[in-house]
């Protein structure tokens, strides 16, 4: 007999725990399928670290009202359970008079999204941060940092305790919808499910069509390197430096952290991996990249702004050139301040027409038993808004309303 479950997630990332965590305190089975033998493999394990307030968000989106409530929810989580956690607060610079309609709009932005944020001159910057150039800042007091692989391993002993269970190792290949139930084919058996959940993060759209869904979308793997800023350099940085976004892409820009080990980093770019998991340029799967490159949006994107593209490569592969990126906010950083500190590769869902998807994305399967529903795009900051993205994907799924923890 295949086990059974009244409902299976896949992928063993912060959104999958979040979901399954939900679902086991409604009292129902739930199990959670994970290919990599560890959870937070990849994007929850591998990211900046940073509980985002919710500032940048277009207000009505799924991610301007659910990162503000996950901010709230995922310090108060670490609170709760003892992980590592600071509400440092943060500074979003205008290095250049260009840049202050542009943060104009993250203050309004922020403000319809009920996130605090206070307007403040050269010299207010300096107060919080005395290193930092720039024409005028935002200061946003709630946002933090934390350790998402901590919160993520919490979640999943939270839901093995209340009974689900966790099975690692174990690749999910298609879910199959029958009469009221999911056949869920994994490269070790199969397993039945009243409904499913995939939240495959860098190959959703991949399991997608497996299961004969249509993603609508496929996700390019955008890499985002770190470096570390070490010595006198460290000194140069309290809390999170931020940039003014540039609002044509969904990323923040190369930030400054102080995370909670105290270590500091500057990053993540934005350049395209050459292979799903491609954490640097020698991993190279000839067969994800020829997706990725035979893609219509990805031509369309790469004609568009292949200008910006082909300045974060150059930023990658030149040390030279990434100092003087983190020097309009921070100049007292030097080239030998830095040293490579990993990367982390985001999913980012691409449109045919060549547009990223902005929002958070899913495309359902069905309604009620024997429904999947497919997480399809849940970048940044989907780690921050996790609780509450669980929360959301089981009233989809069942109707059932929870509050928070
Ligand atoms: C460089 C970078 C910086 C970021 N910084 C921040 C930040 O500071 N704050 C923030 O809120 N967000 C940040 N993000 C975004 C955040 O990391 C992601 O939004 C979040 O981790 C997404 O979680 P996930 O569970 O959807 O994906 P993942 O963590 O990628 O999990 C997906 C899981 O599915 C598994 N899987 C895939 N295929 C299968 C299969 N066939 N069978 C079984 N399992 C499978 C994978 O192994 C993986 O463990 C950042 C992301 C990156 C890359």
């Amino acid at each position: 007999m295949d086990p059974r479950f009244d409902v299976v997630v896949v992928g063993g990332g912060i959104v999958g725990l979040a979901t399954a965590h939900a679902v086991v305190r409604t009292g129902r089975t739930v199990a959670v399928i994970e290919r990599e033998p560890r959870l937070a493999s990849h994007q929850t394990g591998h990211n900046s670290n940073v509980i985002h307030s919710g500032l940048y968000y277009a207000p009505g989106g799924l991610k301007a009202r659910l990162a503000p409530a996950g901010c709230a929810e995922t310090v108060a989580f670490c609170r709760e359970h003892d992980l590592p956690h600071t509400v440092s607060g943060k500074l979003v610079v205008a290095t250049e008079p260009g840049e202050l309609p542009r943060m104009a709009e993250l203050e309004r932005r922020g403000h319809a999204n009920g996130v605090e944020n206070h307007r403040l001159d050269a010299r207010g910057m300096r107060e919080h941060e005395p290193h930092v150039r720039g024409v005028a800042a935002l200061w946003v007091p709630s946002t933090a940092i934390c350790d998402y692989r901590a919160i993520a391993e919490k979640l999943g002993e939270l839901i093995t305790r209340s009974g689900g269970q966790i099975l690692l190792g174990r690749t999910v290949r298609r879910a199959v919808r029958r009469t009221g139930e999911v056949v869920v084919h994994t490269g070790a058996g199969d397993l039945l499910a009243g409904q499913v959940v995939v939240c495959g993060g860098l190959h959703s759209d991949e399991l997608a069509l497996a299961s004969g869904a249509d993603p609508g979308v496929r996700i390019i793997p955008f890499r985002g390197e770190y470096s570390g800023l070490t010595g006198e350099a460290a000194e140069l940085v309290r809390g999170l430096i931020y940039p003014v976004p540039d609002p044509a892409f969904p990323f923040l820009g190369v930030h400054a952290t102080r995370g909670v080990d105290g270590q500091v980093h500057a990053g993540p770019n934005a350049v395209l991996a050459l292979a799903r998991e491609g954490y640097s340029w020698g991993t190279i799967r000839p067969r994800e990249l020829a997706q990725s490159l035979t893609y219509p949006g990805m031509a369309r994107l790469a004609r568009k702004h292949w200008r910006y593209g082909l300045g974060e490569m150059y930023r990658s592969v030149s040390r030279h050139a990434m100092v003087k990126q983190i020097q309009r906010m921070l100049p007292d950083v030097r080239a030998e301040h830095l040293t490579p500190a990993g990367a982390g590769v985001r999913a980012q869902a691409v449109r045919p027409d060549g547009t990223l998807v902005d929002d958070f994305l899913f495309v359902g399967q069905g309604d009620g038993p024997g429904s999947v529903l497919h997480v399809l795009n849940a970048p940044s900051p989907a780690a921050t808004a996790a609780l509450p993205i669980g929360r959301e994907i089981l009233t989809r799924l069942t109707g059932d309303t929870l509050g928070p923890l």
